[in-house]
């Protein structure tokens, strides 16, 4: 049977072969036992369309029949083979058509070996090449870029007491980068930066003494708004003030509404507690406001204290509130105003380790120079409120944190602020360009239309030339 099988199998292939055109180093022996090799042969080198022929004759269909009728026991293995096991049918040009064993190599139909000759799916031979160190011609993986990596930074250095080994004298030196980090925080405040434009620029207590009263009374104003101030934000803290401003009554027929000491001495404190309800704690504001006016009165010739030691010693009044006070009202300097914003922000840098409000205050003048003093309440307190809030900090939006200065910044909120920044700057530099664009076509127009009218005159003058000549 299997003898009968072989030898029909090599008479349909010599038929097969001899209707094709002859291929160099093969002899017409060779073709009733080498048949098949040389059909693959063919298909491969001289006879693209063989496969599709293969596929659709009659003696493809008669030879895959007869190879499962003679090798029937091999051909008892599962149909949906291993790729490793139907890997055995893929051509190979480096192997021997010669040495090859048909029966040892087919186990199905002739077909099915056709086609898993033909390259395996793309997605196998890309894995394949990448893996491949042997194949020159495949194409090598993209490097990944190199990563960018930071300029390890100089630890971050809170102010330290240090001694001076030449004079033995003991003093403080800055926390580093603090200068840095002061002047970013000075460019955000002025517009147009992320903290400008905040609450205490144009409600602050400095701001809201009336400015058409008296100094001494513009005094008074200062003093007051600063102890409304505590414990309430500068809007609250403004509405506030304008009522007492303009509905404090007067203390005498025919005298002026407003505020002013002899019209807080005189009012009743239910009606001053009335017209501050909006402030926190204004109870205990109204008792101290009421208390301080007294004291005004009787030690102060009616006007406020002109030093720090006269000012803590008005009921209500601390060190914070005196050189505000002190700065605003009389023009001097002499301490730094520390408010919850100051000592929690510059807590946050790392520039101090201190409990309170008044710890910072004497951390920040061991070394913050003096010039500075005055400043950097109004310029903390307006961060505080607009970037560095105590809820909901935006470091996305601050240079602190884009530019690494802050050691307490969000990393989350800074990698999306500096993608925000990313694609802002693309879109400036693309309305820039389209601007550009814009001109230099208008320009151009212009130049043309310039240029007909001068051609235009031209052939006037010489049409005129002309008429004048005949
Ligand atoms: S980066 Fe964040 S925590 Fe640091 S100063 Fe800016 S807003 Fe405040």
């Amino acid at each position: 049977m299997l003898e009968h099988a072989i030898k029909t199998l090599k008479d349909q292939f010599a038929k097969l072969a001899r209707t094709l055109p002859p291929v160099a180093g093969w002899s017409e022996m060779e073709l009733p036992t080498n048949g098949w090799l040389f059909l693959q042969h063919q298909h491969q080198h001289h006879w693209p369309g063989a496969q599709q022929t293969m596929r659709s004759s009659r003696i493809s269909q008669d030879t895959a029949k007869l190879f499962e009728q003679a090798i029937a026991p091999a051909a008892a293995a599962p149909r949906r083979s291993s790729r490793r096991s139907l890997s055995r049918f893929s051509y190979s040009q480096h192997e021997s058509p010669r040495t090859t064993n048909i029966a040892a190599t087919i186990t199905t139909d002739i077909e099915d070996a056709i086609a898993f000759a033909s390259p395996p799916p793309k997605k196998r031979r890309l894995a394949a090449s990448t893996t491949s160190t042997s194949a020159a011609s495949s194409p090598s993986p993209p490097t990944p870029p190199p990563q960018q990596r930071r300029q390890p930074r100089t630890p971050r250095k809170p102010a330290t007491k240090r001694t001076d080994t030449l004079t033995g004298e003991t003093f403080i030196s800055p926390p580093s980068e603090w200068e840095v980090t002061y002047n970013t925080v000075k460019q955000m405040r002025s517009p147009p930066g992320a903290a400008s434009n905040a609450a205490v620029d144009s409600m602050g207590c400095e701001r809201l003494a009336d400015t058409k009263a008296s100094p001494r009374t513009q005094r008074f104003h200062t003093l007051i708004s600063l102890m409304l101030s505590s414990q309430t934000k500068d809007t609250v803290n403004a509405v506030a003030m304008h009522r007492l401003k303009t509905e404090l009554p007067a203390h005498k027929p025919g005298a002026p509404m407003g505020l002013n000491l002899d019209n807080v001495l005189a009012v009743e404190p239910g009606v001053l507690n009335e017209l501050i309800w909006a402030v926190g704690f204004h109870n205990n504001k109204t008792k101290y406001i009421k208390q301080a006016a007294e004291v005004l009165r009787d030690k102060w010739r009616g006007d406020i204290p002109d030093t720090i030691e006269g000012l803590t010693s008005l009921p209500g009044v601390g060190p914070k509130m005196a050189y505000l006070c002190l700065s605003a009202a009389w023009g001097r300097t002499e301490g730094i105003g520390v408010d919850v914003h100051v000592h929690r922000i510059t807590n946050l840098w790392g520039w101090h380790k201190t409990k309170n409000p008044e710890e910072t205050r004497l951390a920040l003048q061991s070394w913050l120079p003096r010039d500075k003093w005055r400043e950097i309440n109004w310029l903390l307190v307006g961060f505080g409120q607009t970037v560095c809030l105590p809820i909901g900090r935006r470091c996305g939006d601050c240079d602190l944190g884009l530019g690494g200065l802050c050691k307490a910044a969000d990393r989350k909120k800074v990698i999306a602020g500096r993608k925000t920044r990313e694609q802002t700057a693309a879109f400036v530099e693309e309305d820039v360009k389209g601007a550009v664009l814009l001109v230099k076509e208008e320009k151009k127009k212009k130049e043309d239309e310039a240029l007909l009218e001068l051609v235009a005159l031209k052939q006037e003058i010489v049409n005129d030339t002309k008429v004048g000549l005949l």
